[in-house]
């Protein structure tokens, strides 16, 4: 058996999993307050928004609602295109209502500003983000993400939802890769 402890390839953590704790607790009583006495529907992007979307909710004292997309962006190695692929798709009808799309990360913010397009055609009274990381370069698409968890350096991360190549969504804490993990 492999008994490889994923922690050790880590080699500079950017958060801990208690400054994540915190940061979405605050997040959170913001979130309960902007939209006092509105329900809220939660959208997760999958699959990198489960870690937050579970959180965050939890957190929220409000009554809400959750629904699940999953988007495929089309794009070479490590940037993405902005052409976006819908994998699966909401299973409720968002007309009318109050949507907080609950993202991970936001890079350059081209997948968001698809699904933000995308959802807003659909008719929902208000629309707003929620992403846990965001990185300098989301200027590109010009995106207007209300809710932000951390600012973070132009530098891949992974954990607490973000993988590479699949793995390292289960980390507690953010951080970068040692070289060794990208094949050194
Ligand atoms: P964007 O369209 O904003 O450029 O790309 C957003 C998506 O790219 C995120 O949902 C995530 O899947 C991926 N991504 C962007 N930056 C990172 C990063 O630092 N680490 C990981 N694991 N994924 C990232
Ligand atoms: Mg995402
Ligand atoms: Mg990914």
């Amino acid at each position: 058996m492999d008994a490889a402890d994923v922690t050790q390839d880590l080699t500079h953590v950017l958060f801990t999993a208690d400054e994540v704790a915190g940061r979405i607790a605050e997040m959170a009583g913001q979130i309960d307050a902007d939209y006092e006495g509105r329900e809220v529907l939660l959208i997760g992007v999958l699959n990198g928004a489960v870690m937050v979307m579970s959180d965050l909710s939890r957190a929220m004292k409000s009554h809400l609602t959750m629904d699940w997309m999953a988007i495929s962006s089309y794009g070479s190695g490590t940037k993405s295109s902005g052409v976006v692929r819908i994998l699966k798709d909401l299973t409720t009808d968002i007309s009318g209502k109050h949507v907080l799309i609950v993202e991970d990360i936001v890079d350059t913010g081209l997948t968001l500003s698809y699904l933000v397009q995308n959802l807003r055609s659909r008719g929902p009274e208000t629309i707003e983000v929620a992403a846990m990381f965001r990185k300098p370069e989301a200027m590109t698409a010009p995106v207007d993400v209300k809710y932000v968890g951390f600012d973070i350096p132009n530098e891949f991360v992974v954990g607490y939802g973000l993988d590479y190549a699949g793995r390292y969504r289960n980390l507690r804490d953010v951080g970068t890769l040692a070289p060794h993990v990208y094949g050194g």
